[in-house]
């Protein structure tokens, strides 16, 4: 009787001995999973350091570009036209440059025009005058007797 509760015994130690294996080889199963995703934490927050810097140094040259005293240094504001110019002569969309934005003008025979989708102003040219109404005004002046 006692030698069959002793191989009872046994063999149940032996089924929790198997099951403790089992679970052993499932724990370890489950950490080899678990490397490569540590890993690649490690990668995406070096990564993520690598774009914040470059982020920091984009955000610090587009401020040093398009600040209030860069765009003086760059730009002479045209008065007349209402455009910012460079001392080429080059013509600068007032309105985008203080959005950050470098837009050079389109010169048109009677202005100059932003080719920026988001803005599209026109800068009427003061000195322009139109030939229609430059007949008309001859004419004008001429029946008049002034010619
Ligand atoms: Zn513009």
């Amino acid at each position: 009787m006692i030698e069959s509760v002793i191989v009872l015994l046994c063999a149940i130690v032996a089924a929790l001995v198997v099951f403790v294996l089992k679970l052993l080889g499932d724990n370890r199963a489950l950490n080899a999973q678990l490397t490569p995703v540590t890993f690649d934490r490690d990668k995406l927050k070096e990564a993520n350091e690598i774009l914040e810097k470059k982020f920091e140094r984009v955000q610090k040259e587009y401020d040093d570009k398009f600040s209030i005293k860069a765009i003086r240094d760059r730009y002479k504001f045209d008065e007349k036209r209402g455009v910012m110019v460079t001392p080429e002569q080059h013509y600068f969309c007032t309105s985008c440059l203080l959005e950050g934005v470098e837009s050079q003008l389109t010169t048109l025979a009677n202005g100059w025009r932003c080719e920026r989708k988001a803005c599209e102003k026109f800068y009427k040219n003061p000195d322009y005058r139109d030939p229609t109404a430059a007949r008309e005004e001859y004419i004008a002046t001429r029946d008049r007797g002034g010619i």
